[in-house]
């Protein structure tokens, strides 16, 4: 059996032990598929094997495998709407300055969660939230870092917008 397997088997196991009885066993199932398909995707969106990325989410993980392994915690990545970066760092310096493009009000904020840009909208100063229950508004970007296994959406860094704009002949 290879590593993968076998670690598979033993979260398995884990949400087996989280339940007594035909639920464990629901629970293990549940698991196993879901395990499955993110692996499948996250592989084919990083060009990384399935082996390598399993062993850095469990690396990751000090919690339990049946909280851990939720969407919550390996968001789905949409092709063509996300940027790869090796690490954390690289990414930093592919954006460059802190200058992200707020999504609801169009002002430059340098927190690429929530606006900061001091624009007001309706009398209210925009502090628009990219986690909030709108989200991006479809205008942000999806970054992930290989190093952390993880993504997340974040404003449009603005040295990123020009790539995006259509050239008009
Ligand atoms: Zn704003």
């Amino acid at each position: 059996m290879s590593e993968m397997e076998q670690t598979i088997e033993k979260l398995k196991g884990l949400a087996r032990d989280s339940w007594s009885g035909e639920e464990g066993e629901r629970r293990a199932e549940r698991l196993e598929k879901y395990l499955r398909a993110k692996l499948i995707e996250y592989s084919e969106a990083l060009n990384t094997p399935q082996e390598e990325i399993l062993r850095a989410w469990e690396k990751k993980r000090d919690y339990s495998a049946i909280n851990y392994y939720q969407e919550c915690n390996q968001p789905s990545i949409q092709p063509g709407k996300v940027r790869v970066f090796e690490s954390v760092g690289d990414m930093l310096q592919a954006i460059g300055e802190k200058k992200f493009r707020c999504p609801a009000c169009g002002g430059i904020s340098t927190d690429p969660y929530q606006c900061d840009s001091g624009k007001k909208v309706k009398k209210k100063t925009c502090d628009w939230k990219v986690y909030g229950f709108l989200g991006d508004l479809g205008k942000g970007i999806h970054v992930f870092c290989k190093d952390k296994m993880r993504g997340e959406t974040i404003f449009m860094p603005v040295s990123w917008e020009s790539s995006s704009v259509t050239v008009e002949s």
